[in-house]
């Protein structure tokens, strides 16, 4: 076991090195985006002059006439172009956010030349702000579940004990995201810092009009404006990612019984008076408190902090088995997500990311399928970040519970299970005239289970084979989707495409008759 206190100390400072790093691409790309955005601002500022102004310079009185009828109708059409951008939004959050921007647009009752073309400086301030959002999250829960294994593979390296590592918690990181630990949140920030960059565009371009400035002028504040607010972008990055990292070394103290952390910070000429005093304090995990005793403890901030143990001698120490002297954290992490399967990792960041999205569509589904949606959201997320065809196989069972095509008495795992017996038993079975069977339909599960409403039992899988390999009969079918084969058994009708090998469906022989007696 590694005692030694500095060894460990600097590896705690190497993690938020990384975890810094990770701020740096970020801010890069969101640079990128930035330059994008003052690119179309400088664009429509210059477009508006060319309509409007008289030998370049544009008057406040000509800015603030009323859009003539035209002129309208082009704003118009812009406002539904946004609109079907709006709604091809596929992050439940962004979509939220951008459609209260809209509202907020869309209320202004009067408008001008000037105040159309703020309208259209502020879409394109709220594309930019939707881009930064979801480039954000995405980062931080990566950097969050990186440092959460991280910070575990050291706790484990430092005891020379490997135990397996709680899986990270859903509700952790949704905490995390939106907890707003410096009065807002990451996103809350984000839409405030964009409120006042268009705030102070406007009020730049209004006086600007006013004292007759010319178009130079203006787009050089403008890039400063820009220059600005990405800036502040930046400080927030940098700031969030401190908070993420320092959360999730919290959550792995928490899953590894640590008691004690020691705060470390940052000893270099940044660092403030307040963090300096805190550097080498001990506190109990249970007790930290972010901003107060717990990093970050203001923006820019990069201190972190280090697992103490008082008695060199705790619980965790002695737990799980002996860890080999050179196993590396690539190993590790191999061997914690080993028993999850090929994939795991990335499964596990859609799932963390998605959480806002997955939450809403969770709840659509148990407005639609009732009892027979999944019971909890997190059972929902099982199914839809499973390793296999899971929710390949719920969304086709969703869809026959929801047109009728299947009882609803049926659950999921009855789904799931006559699927896997169909597959047991019938791929592969060679029919009368020579087809082997490879495949089924969704739609054949449910023909097997049987349907309440469109008053249909279900049929047996023996019958069907009994109908395939040895039918009374069989008739041959061209339609829209090929060729089809029906079999004509004793109990069942069952119908084949002979070129794919798949069972279409499958029908009771005579049931209708049965059930209307
Ligand atoms: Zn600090």
């Amino acid at each position: 076991m590694a005692a030694n206190k500095d060894y460990w100390a600097a590896r705690a400072l190497q993690r938020e090195a990384e975890a810094y790093a990770r701020g740096a691409e970020l801010s890069a790309r969101l640079y990128d985006a930035y330059q994008t955005a003052l690119r179309d601002l400088r664009r429509q500022i210059n477009d508006f002059y060319v309509r409007y102004a008289r030998e370049n310079r544009l008057t406040y009185a000509e800015a603030v006439k009323a859009l003539n009828r035209a002129e309208a109708r082009e704003w118009k059409a812009s406002l539904g172009e946004w609109v079907e951008r709006i709604n091809a939004e596929t992050d439940q959050e962004i979509k939220a956010r951008l459609k209260a921007e809209l509202d907020a647009l869309s209320y202004r009752s009067r408008m001008d030349r000037l105040e159309a073309m703020c309208g259209q400086m502020e879409m394109t301030l709220d594309e930019l702000c939707a881009r930064c959002m979801r480039e954000m999250s995405e980062e931080f829960g990566e950097a969050y579940r990186e440092s959460y294994y991280k910070k575990s593979f050291d706790i484990q390296q430092r005891a020379g004990r490997i135990w397996e590592v709680a899986g990270i918690d859903v509700g952790m990181v949704e905490h995390v995201m939106s907890y707003p630990w410096s009065g807002a949140n990451f996103s809350d920030r984000l839409w405030q810092n964009k409120t006042a960059l268009l705030f102070s565009l406007r009020q730049d371009l209004t006086q600007g009009l006013i004292k007759g400035t010319g178009i130079g002028p203006l787009s050089k504040s403008l890039s400063e404006q820009m220059g600005q607010s990405y800036k502040a972008a930046e400080r927030l990055v940098r700031t969030e990612l401190n908070h993420f990292h320092n959360e999730a070394d919290r959550a792995a103290y928490q899953a590894a019984g640590i008691e004690w952390y020691e705060f470390m910070a940052t000893l270099d000429s940044r660092t403030c008076a307040v963090c300096g005093a805190l550097d080498g304090k001990r506190f109990k995990v249970a007790e930290a408190q972010t901003g107060v005793n717990y990093p970050p403890m203001h923006p820019n901030d990069r201190c972190t902090t280090v697992e103490w143990d008082p008695e060199e001698q705790a619980d965790w120490a002695a737990a799980g088995e002996k860890m080999p002297e050179r196993m590396t954290y690539e190993e590790w992490y191999q061997r914690q997500v080993a028993e999850h399967g090929e994939g795991y990792v990335e499964r596990e960041r859609k799932r963390v990311y998605n959480i806002a999205s997955d939450k809403e569509q969770y709840q659509r589904l148990k407005e639609k399928l009732g009892e027979n949606a999944p019971a909890t959201f997190e059972a929902f997320q099982n199914i839809k970040y499973s390793s296999g065809d899971d929710y390949a196989q719920f969304k086709a069972y969703a869809r026959d519970i929801g047109n009728g095509g299947l009882t609803p008495l049926a659950d999921f795992k009855l789904y799931q299970d006559t699927a896997a017996q169909i597959d047991a038993e019938l791929v592969g079975v060679i029919t009368s005239d020579g087809t082997e069977i490879v495949a089924k339909s969704d739609h054949f599960v449910s023909r097997v289970i049987g349907s309440v409403e469109e008053r249909r039992s279900g049929v047996e899988i023996s019958s069907v084979r009994e109908a395939l390999t040895n039918p009374e009969r069989r008739d041959s079918r061209r339609g829209k989707k090929g060729v089809s084969v029906r079999y004509f058994g004793k109990e069942a009708i069952v119908t084949v495409n002979p070129d794919t090998g798949t069972i279409i469906q499958a029908n009771p022989r005579h049931s209708r008759k049965e059930m209307e007696q």
